[in-house]
């Protein structure tokens, strides 16, 4: 009988090193993403991949090779073990909006609570995708964006950088919040500047208490295991969108139903 001896190609496809305490996807089989928005920055990523590379690259996401994730300004940084000893460093690099654009955008959609509450409750409804273009930009960007990899594979997008569009489309798919930061609005700035908008304080020490959507910046969600390891998914953020936000000053404050109405509209959103 004859053996079949793996090539080397084979190995390389099928047995990256392990890693310990990687990061993981939610989605274990099927899509990795179910939101629209999720499944529109995936494409973006991966349209022009082979489908081997593809593939492997999924493989890699759900069996956890990526060692840590950061985002910042638009980039994205990760650590991707694969069959070599060393980590190979991936990059993935988004176009930002135009400043000009992002405040036509925040100045309609300051006017639309309904989108506001549940844009931070972690759900983008396709209205938001429509009021973007009203102001002749996209939420989602067009083309691919620029990707680096260290790894010496011909192929590109390799599946190292593949396996970190996993993973960024994951975390994108139930914090918009996020795609936000990758094109070009940090976390922090889309509050501040709607506050702004709507004449509100800016936070001060109370906000302490205040429920945040998340107790790490978006920059922080992905640290190195050897500053505080993430190995679960993180689910969407639960915030009381109303008390985050303030009342907006064009609401009558002493006018409770409306308050209700307008807690009720946060939450139903925040639910779905
Ligand atoms: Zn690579």
């Amino acid at each position: 009988m004859i053996s079949h001896w793996p090539t080397h190609q084979e190995i390389d496809i099928n047995v990256p090193i392990s890693v310990e305490h990687g990061l993981q996807l939610r989605s274990q089989r099927g899509e990795i993403v179910k939101n629209w928005w999720g499944r529109g920055l995936l494409a973006a990523m991966d349209s022009t991949a082979v489908k081997e590379e593809l593939d492997a690259g999924k493989r890699y996401a759900r069996k956890g090779q990526i060692e840590w994730m950061e985002c910042s300004e638009s980039t994205v940084k990760a650590s991707v073990q694969g069959r070599d000893d060393k980590p190979y460093t991936v990059t993935i690099a988004f176009k930002a909006l135009p400043g000009a654009a992002w405040t036509a955008v925040l100045t309609e959609l300051s006017q639309r609570l309904d989108l506001c509450g549940a844009i931070l409750g972690g759900s983008m409804p396709e209205d938001v995708q429509a009021l973007f273009e009203r102001h002749d930009a996209a939420v989602l960007p067009a083309d691919p964006p620029h990707s680096t990899c260290d790894c010496e594979r011909t192929e590109r997008p390799c599946r190292h950088m593949l396996a970190v569009a996993c993973l960024v489309a994951d975390r994108v798919d139930t914090r918009p919040l996020l795609l936000f930061e990758l094109r070009g609005l940090p976390q922090e700035q889309f509050m501040t500047r709607l506050r702004e908008l709507w004449n509100l304080p800016l936070p001060d020490v109370d906000d302490a208490d205040v429920p945040q959507p998340s107790e790490r910046s978006v920059t922080g969600y992905y640290r190195r295991p050897d500053v505080e390891p993430e190995t679960q998914p993180t689910a969407p953020p639960k915030v009381d969108v109303l008390a985050k936000l303030g009342i907006p000053q064009f609401f009558n404050q002493d006018d409770q139903t409306s308050l209700q109405t307008l807690r009720k509209l946060y939450h139903d959103h925040i639910r779905r």
